[in-house]
């Protein structure tokens, strides 16, 4: 069971594994905490692949309603998963949750997005970003020229194109 996604020219597809994780860390609770990690994976021309979505770690900073992922970790997670596959497994973004069913990116989460895209020696010119929500996603790719954002269900039928 995969999910389908179209932003602009792009087709991102998130595999089960990923789907999975983004559902267990869902805030549906009132005490829950934000959660987050990187999302890693792989591009065949406009086709992008999320394959891997790190889970939070102890060393991350969340409250209720920010996350702040530790940097080092992350970092030791894409050493790993590149040279373990064959250097075709790269960075490619970020996901965490919101305690909200409509998720939207807040001011600190564009910024970040923003700096990721500058400062990330990335394999391929844009970065995407996830936002779980309760009830949706939230999904943007930002590259230099352009940005693609769109919301969609947890409940859609699976493989059906966005
Ligand atoms: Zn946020």
């Amino acid at each position: 069971m995969t999910k389908q996604v179209k932003l602009g020219p792009y087709t991102l597809i998130l595999n089960r594994e990923t789907l999975e994780i983004f559902k267990k860390y869902r805030q549906l609770k009132k005490r829950d905490k934000e959660a987050g990690g990187i999302l890693m994976g792989q591009v065949r021309d406009q086709h992008i692949y999320i394959n891997r979505a790190s889970l939070p770690s102890s060393f991350d900073k969340a409250t209720r309603h920010s996350f702040q992922r530790n940097k080092k970790i992350a970092q030791l997670l894409i050493n790993y998963e590149f040279w373990n596959s064959g250097k075709t497994i790269t960075y490619l973004g970020e996901w965490h949750t919101h305690p909200e069913p409509k998720p939207a990116p807040s001011p600190t989460d564009i910024k970040m997005i923003s700096s990721q895209l500058k400062e990330n020696d990335l394999q391929y010119p844009y970065v995407i970003q996830c936002i779980i929500g309760v009830e949706q996603v939230y999904l943007k790719l930002l590259s230099p020229e352009n940005q693609y954002e769109k919301n969609v269900n947890f409940n859609d039928t699976p493989n059906c194109n966005d």
